[in-house]
């Protein structure tokens, strides 16, 4: 078997046409609509993603500022940052990029967002309507996982519901802003669910859970972490990992947590890194923005 690899730079095209129509629709009802993303620091990872939204927001034409604080801020100074960003109506949405300085308390930090403006649903009530299965906003890269798997279904003609409902999802990763989010909603999609983290790793039982699942969600961050052993023939596998590797020559390169070399000959389909789910996540990201426009006017 030869997976197909799903291209999620074809869907994430297809999605930013219909947010720039909902960005027109909510525009011309008078919404405003903008993003901030206030980075901590210095971090690699965190400024690959900021350049993509940059990149994505500016394609689609919302505004976007970027607030940058030093490393050593201190707490009192990034609360005072959102506090502002809370009260300025220019501003529908707040992201705070990961990872904190480690002596910023990350839920305090989370916990000061105005939960309308919460993009990524992290604010507790947020994060708790999520997992109560009537989300506010659906984290992007979750969501991102769920339309990639959507519109491979649509384009292999299987009806959605049939297929999640006799499916099991397995994930691999259980964080609060990836893993647990796509827990909450394969829960919603009334599969059958297998979480696990690096304690499965640790206990040499990873493949055991792996190997069970139709679909397999792997958002670790450990490079070519699922080879073909832990794919279950004619699986579909969705890499959620984005870790920058050196490469030939010592030149970083983007690389997932799953050996797409060794798991194509194995799985059904398969996303790649990069093109896979990372596209698809900043388009939703733009999307939860215009969304929480539409909030703020319901509020006003
Ligand atoms: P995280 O470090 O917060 O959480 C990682 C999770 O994976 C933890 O639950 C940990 O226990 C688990 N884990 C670690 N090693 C493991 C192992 N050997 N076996 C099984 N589980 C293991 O990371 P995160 O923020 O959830 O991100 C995960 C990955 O997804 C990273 O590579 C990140 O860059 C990427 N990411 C991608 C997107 C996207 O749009 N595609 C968005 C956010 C994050």
């Amino acid at each position: 078997m030869t997976a197909q690899v799903i291209d999620g730079r074809k869907i994430a095209a297809a999605l930013r046409e219909v947010v720039a129509e909902e960005r027109d629709t909510t525009r011309a009802c008078g919404g405003r609509f903008g993003l901030t993303t206030i980075s901590i620091g210095e971090n690699a990872a965190a400024s690959a993603y900021l350049r993509r939204i940059e990149r994505t927001a500016e394609q689609l034409r919302v505004p976007h500022r970027s607030v940058r604080l030093d490393g050593s801020s201190p707490a009192e100074e990034v609360l005072a940052a959102i506090r502002e960003l809370n009260g300025d109506e220019s501003v529908s949405g707040i992201l705070v990029l990961r990872p904190l300085p480690s002596h910023l308390d990350e839920a305090k930090v989370f916990a000061a967002l105005d939960p309308v403006k919460d993009v990524e649903a992290v604010h507790p009530e947020n994060a708790g309507l999520l997992a109560l299965g009537t989300p506010r906003y659906i984290p992007s890269t979750a969501a991102a996982v769920y339309h990639v798997l959507d519109s491979w279904l649509a384009d292999m003609g299987e009806e959605p519901s049939a297929f999640y409902r006799g499916s099991r999802i397995v994930v691999v990763g259980r964080s609060n802003n990836v893993g647990k989010p796509a827990v909450s909603l394969a829960y919603a999609k009334q599969s059958a669910v297998t979480s696990v983290d690096e304690w499965a790793s640790v206990g040499g039982r990873l493949g055991a859970h792996t190997r069970r699942g139709d679909v397999l969600i792997v958002a670790a961050g450990v490079p070519g972490l699922i080879r073909a052993e832990h794919v279950r023939a004619g699986a579909v596998v969705i890499d959620v990992g984005i870790n920058i590797v050196e490469g030939e020559g010592g030149t970083p390169c983007i690389v997932g947590d799953v050996a797409l070399e060794e798991v194509v000959g194995r799985a059904r389909a398969i996303t790649p890194v990069p093109g896979g789910v990372g596209p698809v996540t900043d388009v939703w990201l733009i999307r939860n923005t215009v969304l929480a426009a539409r909030y703020a006017m319901g509020a006003r």
